[in-house]
């Protein structure tokens, strides 16, 4: 064969290729979508560098989404869920929805509980009242919510929740596990989430994730956690 013409079907296969992997996944196949940050990759600097911002969502979080597409031909009834709902029912799935549905939610969630540093606001009056009644004070909070992120073993999640009694608790999570799930020991509604991954802070604090934690705290936004507290204090529809 000549060299064009070899050259002429190399570029033809790779074209074919390129277009079968844009086609691979039709959109009712492929239900859940990366969704954009709510804010620029260096929004979060200096606490958050942009580096480590690019790769998280547009990498790490990027494969949750995918990974968790490809078990929607396994099981179909992903595509009639959304994604709250997979987590209320991540028992009747396998591992894989777990881990990656599980990452999709608890990454959603994270991104939007961020804001550039001192742009966060502060606790409104009734979750201080509740953070006053069930820790002390927000120093308090802060303390132990700290110590619960620095205390996972390996990669996972420390969460602020709201009880089903409506109180306050702080929890933590193994892997991509969180609180909405039917399978954890201690079940409620997130308002607040940290992921304490490595690949959440190791291109800048290296393997001093006390550090991480501690600077944290300045892009909270309290705004976001007042909203999901009033959201998850209103009565159950239904
Ligand atoms: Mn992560």
């Amino acid at each position: 064969m000549r060299r064009d013409s070899l050259t002429a079907l190399l570029a033809a296969a790779l074209l074919t290729g390129a277009v079968m992997n844009a086609s691979a996944a039709p959109r009712e196949e492929a239900p859940f979508t990366l969704p954009d940050l709510p804010y620029a990759t260096d929004a979060l600097e200096p606490v958050i560098d942009e580096q480590t911002m690019q790769i998280h969502h547009g990498r790490h979080h990027r494969a949750y989404v995918d990974n968790l597409n490809l078990k929607v031909k396994e099981y179909p009834r992903l595509k009639t869920l959304d994604l709250e709902q997979v987590q209320r029912e991540i028992s009747s799935f396998d591992t894989a929805v777990r881990n990656n549905g599980g990452g999709h939610y608890n990454h959603s969630l994270f991104w939007k509980l961020m804001a550039t540093p001192g742009q966060g606001g502060e606790p409104g009056k009734a979750l201080m009242a509740a953070i006053e009644r069930d820790f002390g004070s927000m120093d308090a909070l802060r303390t132990r919510f700290s110590a619960a992120a620095a205390g996972v073993f390996g990669a996972g999640w420390a969460w602020l929740i709201v009880r089903d009694d409506g109180r306050l608790a702080i929890t933590t999570t193994p892997n991509q596990d969180n609180p909405l799930m039917d399978v954890v020991a201690e079940r409620g509604t997130p308002i607040l989430a940290l992921d304490v991954w490595e690949h959440a802070y190791y291109l800048k604090y290296r393997n001093k994730r006390a550090d991480y934690v501690e600077v944290w705290w300045q892009v909270v936004d309290w705004r976001e956690v007042e909203r999901r507290f009033g959201n998850a204090q209103a009565p159950k529809q239904g």
